[in-house]
């Protein structure tokens, strides 16, 4: 069986008291559920986070770091400040990410490679803008993501991968892959995966699926397949709508 996983991407949101609060409220209603929770606040709250879930089963995940192990990248986190304040888990190649501060395949895969260096499980993002579908480049696009950024990992690698699809046209737009599109991508993705890396992998990497997903369409999409839960953006912020998606999952 996959692991069922629901992700919350905080983003730039969240001061250190309202994490506090948006925590214990999460934390107070979460239900019994056999899926991995993760949440990404931001940087600042990464530490305090660890500290207020660490008699929880919630894990504590960035949601950005740099490639290099240290030195003169101002602004920069590396994988060995996360590692010291119990952060192990980061999203890596997430589309505000790749449009806002060029981080290209090839940079991601160095990210990739620093992150498993450092025994770092990552969410790594891809998919699709809407051009790429109109013209039916989508399949392509994906494919090429998944080639440049992330297949040059060794198979035992693969036990720290969690695959995130997100059609760039569903983020923060309020427009939802419908459960159809999304369960055709993800079954792609895997062939993909199996393609390359053979069954064991394809049939063990848990596949989400991100792009404005609600308390209201999560059932269904969690439904699918081929999908094994979900990365969420705005929804996260509210433990009622974020409790309410992970409900859609058991
Ligand atoms: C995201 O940013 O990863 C995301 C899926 O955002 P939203 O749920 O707000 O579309």
């Amino acid at each position: 069986m996959r692991q069922k996983i629901v992700a919350g991407n905080w983003k730039m949101n969240k001061n250190a008291e309202e994490t506090q609060t948006l925590l214990q409220d999460l934390v107070s209603k979460l239900p019994q559920t056999e899926a991995q929770i993760i949440v990404a606040p931001t940087f600042v709250n990464l530490a305090s986070a660890v500290n207020q879930l660490k008699n929880t089963s919630v894990i504590v995940a960035a949601q950005n770091m740099h490639q290099a192990e240290n030195g003169a990248y101002t602004g920069e986190i590396s994988a060995n400040m996360l590692e010291s304040i119990g952060v192990n888990t980061v999203i890596l190649g997430h589309s505000e990410r790749r449009s806002y501060f060029g981080e290209t395949d090839s940079i991601l895969a160095y990210k990739v490679d620093t992150a498993l260096k450092h025994n770092m499980k990552i969410i790594f993002c891809f998919g699709e803008e809407l051009k790429d579908r109109q013209d039916k480049q989508h399949f392509n696009v994906v494919e090429n993501q998944l080639r440049d950024g992330l297949f040059h990992i060794a198979n035992e690698a693969w036990n720290n991968i969690i695959l995130a699809y997100e059609p760039v046209w569903a983020i923060g737009t309020g427009e939802t892959a419908t459960p159809e599109q999304a369960q055709e991508m993800h079954e792609f993705i895997r062939e993909t995966v199996r393609h390359t890396f053979g069954s064991s992998i394809a049939e063990n990497v848990s596949i989400l699926y991100g792009g404005s997903v609600k308390p209201d369409n999560a059932k269904e999409i969690f439904g699918k397949p081929d999908v094994d839960g979900g990365l969420i953006g705005g929804a996260a912020l509210k433990a009622d709508d974020f409790v309410a998606i992970i409900n859609g999952i058991i």
